[in-house]
C-alpha cells in the first residue's frame, strides 16, 4: 500500500470515528429530549383528564365522548385511571387497550410514584395522583408519530451526512496527500536517475524547510561525498597502476635487451642488477600499498598494545641504517624521562614503526648529508617526537599536498619515491589519536612533529 493511499485513510478513519461520535450523541440526545418531552404530554393529558374525572365530576362516559371527538388527544391515546386497590374508575377508549394494567404494575406505581415504560410501540407513563386527600393511580401511553417520525428523519439525514462527509474527506485527503507528497515522488524520479556513471546529479532543494527539503539536503550531501569517494578512488587505482606500469616497463625493456643473444656475461650481470633494482622498488611499492590498506583499517581491527616509542625508535634506526649504509640519524632525549609511561603510548608497533621509517627515510634522502634527527620530548598528555633534516626542504606549493596519496613535490627528482610515504604515516598517526605537523623551509630544512597521548 503506497504511504500516500494510507495517509488518506488514515486521516478518513480518524475523521470518521470522530464524525461518529459526534452523530450518535446528537441522535442519542435528541432521542432523550423527544422522549422526555412526549413523558410530559403525556402526563399533561393524564392529569388534565384525572381533573376531569375527579374534581368536575364528568360522568366516564362524557369523558369518553370528548375523546373520541377530541382533535387534539394525542394518536392512540389510552388514559385510565384507578384506585390504589386496582379498581377501574375510568378508561379512555376501551376498544384500544393496548396497555394491559395489571395488579402488579399499579403495586409498582404506588410503590415508586411514578414509572416509565415502552409497551410494543407505545410510550407509556403510570403515576400516583394525589387528588381530595386520597391517592389515585393514573396511566397514560400514546405513540409519538410526529417524534419518532423526526427523530428517523434525523438518523437518515445524520447517515447520509456521515456517508457524504466520509466520501468527501476520502477525495480531499488523497488529492491533498498527492500534493504534500508530490516532491517525494520528484525525488524518486531523480534518484532513478542517478547511477556510478552519473553520481553528478543532485535532487532539487527547493526553497522550503521542511522534512521533504531536509531530506533532498541530507541525500545531496550524501552524494557529494559519494562522489568525492569514488572519485578519490577512481585516482587512486590510476596512480596505483601508473606507479605499477613505469617499473614493469622498465622491467620488460630490460628483459627484451637480455633476450637478444650475443650478450657478454657482464652485459647479463648489469641486466640482472638493474631488473633486481625495479624488482625491489615494486616489492617496496606493494608493501607500501599493503600498509596504506592496513592503516585505512577500522581501528577496532588492529591489534593495539604499550609501545615505548624510544625504543621502537632505536629499532627503526637499526633497520634503516643497515638498509641504507650512507645514512646518519641521531636520537636526542630533549628531557629526562623518569618515567616509563611519558613516552610509552597504546598502538601498534608494526604501523609506528611504517610511521617513522618514512619520516626518518624522508629526512636522509631528501639531505645532502643523509643524515636526520629524531628528538623526544613530553609534556602531560604527549609525546612530542621531531623528525628534522637539514636537507632541501618543500615549496610552500607543496606542503599543502605532501598528505595526498601518490603526490610528490617538486623536489621528487632529488630521491626516489612513490609519493605513498607521509599519506601512510598521516593515516597511522591519525588512527593513534596523535597529530602529525610539518615546518619547512626551502634549502634549509624540514621538521615534521608528530604528538601522541602518552600513557
Ligand atoms: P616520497 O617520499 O615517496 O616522494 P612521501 O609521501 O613520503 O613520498 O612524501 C611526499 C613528498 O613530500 C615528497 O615527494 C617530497 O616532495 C616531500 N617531502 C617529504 N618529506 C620531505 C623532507 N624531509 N624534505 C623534503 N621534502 C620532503
Amino acid at each position: 500500500m503506497t504511504i500516500r493511499l494510507k495517509l488518506t485513510l488514515l486521516f478518513t478513519a480518524l475523521f470518521a470515528s470522530l464524525l461518529l461520535v459526534f452523530a450518535t450523541a446528537i441522535y442519542f440526545s435528541n432521542a432523550k429530549d423527544r422522549e422526555e418531552s412526549y413523558y410530559n404530554r403525556l402526563r399533561q393529558q393524564a392529569v388534565t383528564k384525572a381533573d376531569l374525572l375527579l374534581g368536575a365530576k364528568v360522568q366516564p362516559s362524557v369523558l369518553q365522548l370528548i375523546y373520541k371527538n377530541s382533535l387534539n388527544s394525542l394518536p392512540q391515546e389510552e388514559v385510565a385511571v384507578y384506585d390504589t386497590s386496582f379498581n377501574l374508575l375510568y378508561h379512555d377508549a376501551v376498544y384500544i387497550d393496548r396497555v394491559k394494567e395489571t395488579r402488579g404494575m399499579i403495586d409498582s406505581i404506588v410503590r415508586l410514584k411514578e414509572m416509565h415504560i415502552f409497551v410494543r410501540d407505545l410510550q407509556a407513563i403510570g403515576f400516583l395522583y394525589h387528588f381530595g386527600g386520597k391517592d389515585y393511580v393514573v396511566t397514560s401511553a400514546a405513540r409519538d408519530i410526529d417524534g419518532l417520525a423526526k427523530l428517523q428523519d434525523l438518523r437518515i439525514a445524520l447517515m447520509v451526512g456521515f456517508c457524504g462527509a466520509i466520501l468527501l474527506t476520502f477525495l480531499a485527503g488523497y488529492f491533498f496527500s498527492r500534493q504534500a507528497l508530490q516532491p517525494v515522488s520528484q525525488i524518486v524520479d531523480k534518484v532513478e536517475e542517478i547511477t556510478a556513471s552519473h553520481l553528478d546529479l543532485r535532487i532539487d532543494e527547493g526553497r522550503g524547510k521542511d522534512e521533504i527539503a531536509e531530506l533532498a539536503i541530507t541525500f545531496n550531501r550524501m552524494l557529494d561525498r559519494l562522489e568525492n569517494s569514488f572519485e578519490a578512488q577512481r585516482q587512486f587505482v590510476s596512480n596505483i597502476s601508473h606507479e605499477l606500469r613505469t617499473p614493469l616497463a622498465t622491467i620488460i625493456g630490460e628483459l627484451e635487451i637480455a633476450a637478444k643473444k650475443g650478450r657478454t656475461l657482464r652485459e647479463y650481470e648489469e641486466l640482472t642488477q638493474l631488473i633486481l633494482q625495479d624488482a625491489r622498488r615494486l616489492v617496496k611499492l606493494s608493501n607500501g600499498l599493503l600498509d596504506l590498506a592496513k592503516a585505512s583499517y577500522d581501528k577496532a581491527e588492529i591489534a593495539f598494545k604499550e609501545v615505548r616509542l624510544d625504543e621502537l625508535l632505536l629499532d627503526t634506526r637499526a633497520a634503516l641504517l643497515k638498509a641504507n649504509s650512507g645514512y646518519g640519524v641521531n636520537i636526542i632525549f630533549e628531557r629526562e624521562i623518569e618515567e616509563d609511561d611519558f613516552i610509552s603510548v597504546r598502538g601498534n608497533e608494526y604501523l609506528l614503526k611504517v610511521a617513522f621509517t618514512n619520516l626518518i627515510d624522508n629526512g636522509c634522502k631528501f639531505s645532502d648529508d643523509q643524515q636526520s634527527t629524531v628528538a623526544i620530548s613530553f609534556h602531560a598528555k604527549n609525546v612530542i617526537l621531531r623528525f628534522s633534516d637539514t636537507g632541501i626542504g618543500i615549496s610552500p606549493e607543496d606542503i599543502a599536498n605532501i598528505y595526498t596519496p601518490f603526490y610528490r613535490g617538486a623536489n621528487k627528482k632529488y630521491a626516489e619515491g612513490h609519493g605513498i610515504g607521509l599519506s601512510l604515516t598521516g593515516k597511522i598517526i591519525h588512527l593513534h589519536q596523535g597529530s602529525l605537523s610539518v615546518s619547512s623551509r626551502v634549502n634549509e630544512g624540514t621538521t615534521f612533529t608528530v604528538e601522541l597521548p602518552h600513557l
